[in-house]
């Protein structure tokens, strides 16, 4: 690795140690010509199958872009960045479990879906109206349905599902 300072590319690992419970290897390096220090980190990084969108092309999976929807459903709900991060790494590690190269993009929103609805249940219905885009207007009202009868601690989710089907309803008649 070349030295940020002076571009050498002798360096010497001077120190290496465990951290992050093991999952991170932490090394303190000097540079053979300037003598200057410097720290890397190093991580497996787990290859993630490719992601085939419902066109049939392929894309490399984004995590950037996974987190930017389920932050988009979270918008204003009271969920912690650790729980969203703890959401991500499950949907990441299920969809490795798979052992397969390519995963549909349907089975990533499902993915995604199944972590929201533990989540939060407002993040839930939003999510499902985007992602589900009211192809089928009875599910989405079988799953408002299932909200109201096993949510009754969260009413809220239950009037955001119900403005969104009456939204969209408006919209297919104009
Ligand atoms: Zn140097």
């Amino acid at each position: 690795m070349h030295c940020p300072f002076c571009g050498e590319a002798d360096t010497k690992v001077i120190d290496s140690r465990l951290v992050a419970e093991g999952d991170q290897v932490r090394r303190r390096r000097e540079c053979l010509s300037c003598h200057e220090r410097f720290t890397t980190f190093e991580t497996a990084e787990l290859v993630m199958p490719r992601v085939v969108k419902q066109d049939g092309s392929r894309q490399p999976f984004d995590e950037d872009k996974l987190r930017a929807g389920i932050m988009k459903a979270l918008e204003k709900r009271p969920v912690s960045i650790e729980a969203i991060d703890a959401a991500i790494n499950r949907i990441k590690f299920r969809l490795r479990a798979t052992g397969e190269r390519e995963v549909k993009s349907m089975q990533l929103g499902e993915e995604v879906m199944t972590e929201l609805r533990q989540l939060d249940k407002v993040a839930y219905v939003r999510f499902a109206s985007v992602y589900r885009s009211f192809q089928d207007i009875n599910e989405f009202k079988e799953e408002i349905e299932r909200l109201s009868a096993n949510n009754h601690g969260e009413p809220a989710a239950v009037d955001v599902a119900k403005a969104l089907a009456e939204n969209h309803a408006k919209q297919g008649k104009s």
